[in-house]
């Protein structure tokens, strides 16, 4: 990989997501060699992918190049590379372009879309878990009310302009919210002669809930302001299969629908070498200490989506979010130090700073640990912490000025099918 050896320890990370870019910026000012890996050159701030799936931002305004994150760091080094497998015993990561030794390893390789083993709704659904993803969706989308409005047969075309979401979560809630806005706002400007009503937004919630990690109120207003952005909303009803036409339940209900949005559960982005059963635990996560170190081994570590540290207030480990990942990659910069001074490392609490979702404009739920709240108020507090926790000046601005001009022209610029899709061409 033409990456020097010099005289001080290497630190290989996999994964420039939350948890990795957060340890890269506190280990690249030390006295280490940190080498990032990632099979993508950018970093993705997940949390507003579905806006770029509904065409209200470009995806560049979502990504930002990892080595622009950590340009002025000299001990730094990325490399574009996707890694294939961990040999633990040889301190090896081996890669598509080549191997690399280690010193220490920090996997941070994040999650991945769980269909929990239904190779159906795999092959035939859409997940929403990176930029590519959601590009796909957006065309689709976009080509089925194309597609609707050359139909004659009302059955084909009101499958067309079925969306079903699978999963009742925060990604679920403000897809649905997003799409409900296009309905009412974008189609019958720009397809005046389809009889846009017949749009119909389904979200499907296998519990007795949406929004299942929030408090009660913040679930129950959520629920409420998709009713009334006419989202149809079906509670203890678990999807069964999807054949790419007929979306099955547990129950009597199935939909005819040509989109499906898969977004009812993530697992861990395992890496071959630390995948057997000894380091995995629930959701496909690798199982770390409290100082992240994972089973067996002091100088593996795991944090972020992949890591699982459980205890006694999250018994199947800390929440797959943001939050949780930055702090893990923060606290791991120090402990790395420390554990290379031979001084103690600190264990990892987590400061669980809440919870949000925005269900359209104006509407948003937020629950903070002392403080919970809903409505207008809410949705600027969701509009700052998004712009906050943007990476890059010029992301924030092109953001904030797409969401007011979103706002005033009650617009969504970004409705282009600029690579077509088709089901069966899933990345
Ligand atoms: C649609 C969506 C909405 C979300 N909304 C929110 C929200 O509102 N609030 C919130 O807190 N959280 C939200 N999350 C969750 C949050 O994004 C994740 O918890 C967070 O990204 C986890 O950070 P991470 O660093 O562990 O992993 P990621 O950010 O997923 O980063 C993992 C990185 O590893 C790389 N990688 C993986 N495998 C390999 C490999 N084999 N070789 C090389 N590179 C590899 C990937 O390319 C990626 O860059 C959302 C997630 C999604 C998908």
């Amino acid at each position: 990989m033409n990456i020097p050896r010099t005289s001080f320890p290497r630190v290989v990370i996999i994964g420039g997501g939350f948890a990795g870019v957060a340890l890269a910026k506190k280990l690249s000012k030390q006295e280490v060699q940190v080498v990032l890996l990632d099979k993508n050159n950018y970093h993705t701030f997940q949390p507003l992918l579905y806006q770029v799936s509904t065409g209200g931002l470009e995806p560049d305004s979502i990504a930002y190049p990892i080595r622009k994150i950590l340009k002025d760091f000299p001990n730094f080094y990325f490399r574009l590379a996707n890694v294939n497998e961990i040999d633990a015993k040889e301190n090896i990561v081996k890669t598509n372009i080549g191997d690399l030794n280690f010193d220490y390893l920090v996997v941070a390789s994040g999650s991945e879309t769980n269909f929990f083993g239904n190779s159906e709704i795999e092959k035939h659904s859409m997940a929403m878990k990176t930029i590519p993803q959601s590009l796909n969706l957006r065309s689709l989308i976009l080509e089925n009310f194309e597609d609707a409005l050359l139909t004659s047969d009302l059955k084909e075309r009101n499958a067309l302009m079925n969306f079903v979401i699978v999963g009742g979560g925060p990604t679920g809630v403000e897809l649905a919210g997003a799409l409900a806005e296009i309905k009412k706002g974008i189609l019958p400007k720009d397809y005046p002669d389809l009889d846009t009503r017949m749009a119909q937004i389904h979200i499907i919630q296998s519990s007795d809930c949406i929004l299942k990690g929030m408090s009660e109120n913040a679930s129950k207003k959520a629920e409420d302001f998709l009713e009334k952005l006419g989202v149809n909303v079906w509670k203890n009803v678990r999807v069964t299969n999807y054949d790419g036409k007929t979306v099955t339940t547990n129950s009597d209900l199935t939909f005819e629908a040509e989109t499906v949005v898969w977004a009812a559960g993530v697992k861990g982005a395992t890496i071959k070498g630390l995948d057997a059963e000894e380091f995995i635990t629930r959701g496909n996560r690798v199982l770390v200490n409290e100082y992240n170190q994972v089973k067996g081994f002091n100088h593996i570590f795991a944090i972020g989506d992949i890591a699982c540290m459980a205890n006694d207030e999250f018994p199947n480990g800390l929440p797959m979010m943001a939050q949780p990942a930055i702090q893990q990659g923060e606290q791991l910069g120090d402990n790395i130090l420390e554990f290379i001074e031979d001084k103690p490392m600190k264990a990892f609490s987590y400061k669980d700073k809440g919870a949000m979702a925005t269900i359209g404009r104006n509407k948003a739920v937020v629950d903070l640990k002392n403080f919970k709240f809903q409505g207008v108020f809410a949705w600027y507090v969701w509009m700052f912490v998004h712009l906050f926790f943007l990476i890059g000046f010029r992301n924030r601005m092109v953001v904030f000025v797409n969401w007011v001009y979103n706002y005033v022209r009650f617009d969504r610029e970004a409705r282009l099918i600029i690579r077509p899709f088709k089901k069966r061409h899933k990345v």
